[in-house]
């Protein structure tokens, strides 16, 4: 599983499982049959490549779609990893190629067409291939009472019978008979171990909030569930020392836990956690990998996760006895600005950054969420939700107006002051603020001084961050964190569309009165 988790990050590129991959990646890699329904977009493909990667000999992929079955090969060679398909599409050449690369032992995933099994040379050609894993994709095809029946599905039961090998079959079709029928067809009726879990986590009650006073915050947070045990996460391992100073202040039992203790004294810390009750535990990320309690009742973010799906992962933790649970994400625009440069700054290559950015959008889109932020989380993954009635945004709608205008006077703010400032001196400006540095560049000489004075500067403060949140505008590392425009907002500045954002609530953490600024 340690291989898995190190290729995840270094094939793959991705930071952390999603919801439910960890599992059924465990399961085919122990080599146990294994029936997998996942929502589409969930992420089923790595659940079959990464045990692929893992195991000795090659995985038979099959996928009743061509395209596809292209896409994935080019995205896996593209990675390094040895990958070929034989299908109706291929032209003689690729087919050649497959062939040799089979023949030397090189590839890891064959994709194959349905259509490849009914011809007669299917088992020998699996046999030369030394197949060791069977992976079917879209088994729901194999339901002769479905709309996708593919008659060809009908013979990998046999072929996973002449060949003994394991078999994982994924779908994102979860009711019943197509259910039972799957396992009839593809495993002779015997029970593979199944996984069908929505990714929702109902008992979880989930809320964010923008970074005020970060350790008054917590210590409301935390007080008021004192005698509970819970988590603080937090991006550094100074801080999680000196939160834990800050609750054992306050009187609570709080200890803090990173990859820079001993390992013997971070065993203790686990140990402890197992055993008591109401101890907190603050954290960098290195906490929680073997965490099996029960009964966590909270977990706070002192900081900005660093994905969706590590979000997913740290708050799942809390509540696994299905009892009520509480969580509360705190972030500001200089959690973006560190994740940004983080991507930036890394030794990726410009697709992979390219794709980090896109995954840190989407978590800040659920930060910055105008909705239920439940509906926001699962459709991330792939699954639809009604408004979840447990999130902070259900208890409280978020207050929207649009915000049009102001996001083009900050625009042109930005662009005039030809985008080498930081969100503090863009606020003088439109607020009016002839501070000594405003009138140094004479920037209070701009068209755009003072235009925003119908804002308060907390409300332009939301404003910005927003803008952060939605990709208008990104810090610059190279210009000392100076806001630069994206692509994104040159259809705001040009007027063709119209931004609704939030009216920042700060919420007293801990509590749910909230105070409007
Ligand atoms: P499906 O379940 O529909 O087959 P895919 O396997 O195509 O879904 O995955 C959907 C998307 O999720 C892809 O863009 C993939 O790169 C992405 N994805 C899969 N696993 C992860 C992960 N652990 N972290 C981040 N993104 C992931
Ligand atoms: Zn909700």
């Amino acid at each position: 599983m340690d291989r898995a988790a190190e290729l995840l990050h270094s094939v793959f590129g991705f930071p952390a499982f999603r919801p439910g991959q960890a599992e059924i990646v465990r399961s085919v890699l122990q080599g146990r049959n294994t029936l997998a329904i996942m929502p589409t977009g969930g992420g089923k493909s790595l659940c079959f490549q990464l045990p692929a990667l893992c195991r000795e000999g090659v995985t038979v992929v099959i996928s009743p779609l061509i395209a596809l079955m292209r896409d994935q090969v080019r995205a896996l060679r593209a990675a390094g990893v040895e990958a070929g398909a034989l299908t109706s599409g291929n032209t003689g050449e690729e087919t050649e190629e497959v062939f040799q690369a089979i023949d030397k032992g090189r590839l890891k995933l064959l994709y194959m067409a349905p259509e490849r099994l009914a011809s007669g040379g299917a088992l020998a050609l699996l046999r030369r291939a030394k197949c060791s894993l069977i992976a079917v994709d879209e088994a729901h095809c194999v339901s002769q009472w479905g709309h996708d029946f593919r008659p060809d599905y009908l013979r990998i039961g046999e072929l996973r019978r002449a060949l003994r090998v394991p078999l994982a079959a994924f779908t994102a079709t979860a009711d019943e008979e197509t259910r039972a029928e799957i396992v009839t067809r593809l495993f002779d009726g015997e029970a593979p171990v199944t996984f069908l879990r929505g990714f929702d986590r109902p008992n979880i009650h989930l809320a964010f909030a923008v970074k005020d006073k970060p350790r008054e915050q917590i210590l409301r947070f935390a007080g008021a569930r004192r005698g509970q045990s819970g988590i603080v996460y937090c991006a550094t391992r100074a801080k999680t020392e000196t939160l834990a100073q800050a609750l054992r202040e306050a009187r609570h039992e709080a200890v803090a836990y990173h990859g820079g203790m001993e390992a013997e004294e971070r065993r203790q810390v686990e140990t402890r956690f197992q055993r008591e009750d109401g101890l907190i535990v603050v954290a960098t990320i290195a906490f929680g990998m073997g965490i099996d309690k029960p009964d966590i009742r909270w977990v706070a973010h002192a900081d900005l996760p660093k994905s969706i799906e590590a979000y997913y992962q740290e708050i799942g933790r809390a509540g696994r006895d299905g009892s009520p649970a509480e969580t509360m994400t705190l972030y500001g625009p200089d959690d973006i600005r560190l994740r940004r440069s983080q991507i930036d700054e890394g030794a990726a290559p410009p697709d992979r950054k390219a794709a980090d950015h896109a995954r840190l959008n989407a978590l800040l889109g659920l930060a910055e969420a105008l909705g239920c932020r439940r509906q926001v989380l699962l459709g991330y993954f792939g699954e639809a939700a009604e408004p979840c009635g447990n999130c902070d945004l259900c208890d409280r709608p978020a207050q929207l107006f649009d915000a049009t205008e102001a996001v083009r006077k900050a625009l042109s703010a930005i662009l005039r002051t030809g985008e080498w400032f930081g969100a503090g001196h863009l606020i003088d400006i439109l607020t009016g603020t002839a501070t000594p540095k405003v009138r140094e560049k004479g920037h209070d000489r701009l068209p755009t001084f003072a235009v925003g004075r119908d804002l308060s500067k907390p409300a332009w403060g939301a404003v910005f961050r927003q803008m952060m949140g939605r990709d208008l505008v990104r810090p610059d590392a190279d210009r000392h964190g100076a806001l630069r425009m994206t692509e994104a907002a040159r259809p705001v500045l040009r007027g063709e569309v119209s931004v609704t954002l939030r009216r920042d609530t700060v919420v007293a953490a801990g509590e749910r009165e909230p105070v409007i600024r």
